[in-house]
């Protein structure tokens, strides 16, 4: 049977911003329901070693999401493991429609979705995926036990990523399209000084080779971005680290969106072009996109929150 449930504040997402959102909103005696999504705690639940957390040295992406549900839950937000299939923000009450039945009606939307890895489009990297071809080191990395394994990308997530499957693999090629990544100085060093990953400059995944009796990778071939010239490559694990583009799926047809998705909001704040609705962490930030940068935006959204129901209260 369908239910519906009423809040002040409905927070979507249970990434940084989400559960930060969700501290301030309790605080302000708002009573808000947060829903988790199909990622509970989000992004960072895919990643190991975090080290720029302030007030943790180092810490456990999955960890860190642990407390910060916990520290939402503590302060009396209802966390609801539901997904929003559809969203109605064209009056208010607003509605969202979740997965379960339940039908959330909401005098606020905090919208927290955050973001979702890049593909590079490739047909075999599509026949590939989940036999082989992966975006998530954490969670696959195991399965390649001193294998040959392959990363594509230069950012933070690729060297972090090609970093950590050297605890598996017996070597990793690091696939770039320059010659010059675009990571942390500090990982690049790490990178640099790790005899298991040869970087590979210049170059693009061509294709994902492989068997199809059983399904599974044995190799790529890259292509020289200049000179064209292809070179083969085996590997057992091909790991897709491209960057990430915003969750904007159910609001990207009424909010105003730019730089390839992220939603728009006022400067020095998380309103959106909808009155009552507000946008924070990778949903919103194609800039920073960190941990600590959500979390401060989802603080921004609660606060903002409260703010425009005090003002229709008055
Ligand atoms: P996310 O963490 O992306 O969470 C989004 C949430 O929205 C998820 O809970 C999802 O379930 C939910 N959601 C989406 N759609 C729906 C829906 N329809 N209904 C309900 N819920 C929905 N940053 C750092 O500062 N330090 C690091 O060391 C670091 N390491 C990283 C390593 C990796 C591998 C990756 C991928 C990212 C890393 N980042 C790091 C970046 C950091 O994870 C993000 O900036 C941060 O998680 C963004 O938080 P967020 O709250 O905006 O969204
Ligand atoms: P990113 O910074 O956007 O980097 C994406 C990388 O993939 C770039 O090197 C880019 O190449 C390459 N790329 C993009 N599209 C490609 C394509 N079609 N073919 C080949 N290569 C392609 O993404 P990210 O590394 O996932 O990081 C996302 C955000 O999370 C960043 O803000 C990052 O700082 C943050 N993050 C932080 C940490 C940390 O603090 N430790 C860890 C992970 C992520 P070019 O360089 O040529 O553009």
């Amino acid at each position: 049977m369908s239910d519906t449930r009423h809040t002040k504040v409905l927070i979507i997402g249970s990434g940084p911003a989400g559960y930060t959102a969700g501290v301030y909103a309790s605080r302000a005696m708002l009573e808000p329901i947060l829903v988790q999504g199909m990622e509970p705690g989000g992004q960072l639940t895919t990643t190991t070693d975090v080290e720029n957390y302030p007030g943790y040295t180092e810490v456990q992406g999955p960890d860190l999401m642990i407390k910060m549900e916990e520290h939402a839950r503590a302060m009396g937000t209802e966390i609801i493991g539901d997904i929003i299939l559809d969203l109605d923000l064209s009056k208010r009450p607003f509605t969202a429609k979740g997965d379960s039945g339940t039908l959330y009606t909401a005098d606020t939307v905090i919208l927290a979705t955050g973001a979702r890895a890049k593909w590079l489009g490739l047909p075999s990297e599509e026949k590939f995926k989940g036999f082989g071809v992966s975006a998530c080191a954490t969670c696959d990395g195991f399965f390649y036990r001193g294998q040959e394994i392959v990363v594509v990308g230069g950012g933070n997530t690729a060297v972090e990523e090609a970093l950590f499957l050297t605890n598996f693999a017996s070597k990793v090629t690091l696939i770039h399209r320059r010659d010059e990544l675009r990571a942390e100085k500090i990982l690049i060093n790490r990178l640099m000084k790790n005899e298991k990953i040869e970087p590979l400059w210049d170059h693009q995944l061509e294709e994902v080779v492989g068997d199809d009796m059983p399904l599974g990778v044995t190799g790529v071939r890259a292509k020289h971005v200049k000179t064209g010239e292809i070179t083969e490559i085996p590997a057992k694990g091909v790991f897709i680290a491209i960057g990430h583009a915003p969750a904007n799926e159910l609001v990207k047809d009424v909010l105003d969106t730019h730089m390839g998705g992220y939603v728009v909001t006022k400067p020095d704040s998380t309103a959106t072009s909808i009155p009552g609705v507000f946008a924070a962490g990778d949903l919103t930030d194609h800039k920073y996109r960190q941990a600590v940068t959500s979390a401060g935006m989802g603080c921004m959204a609660a606060l903002e929150a409260e703010h425009f129901i005090a003002e229709q209260d008055d």
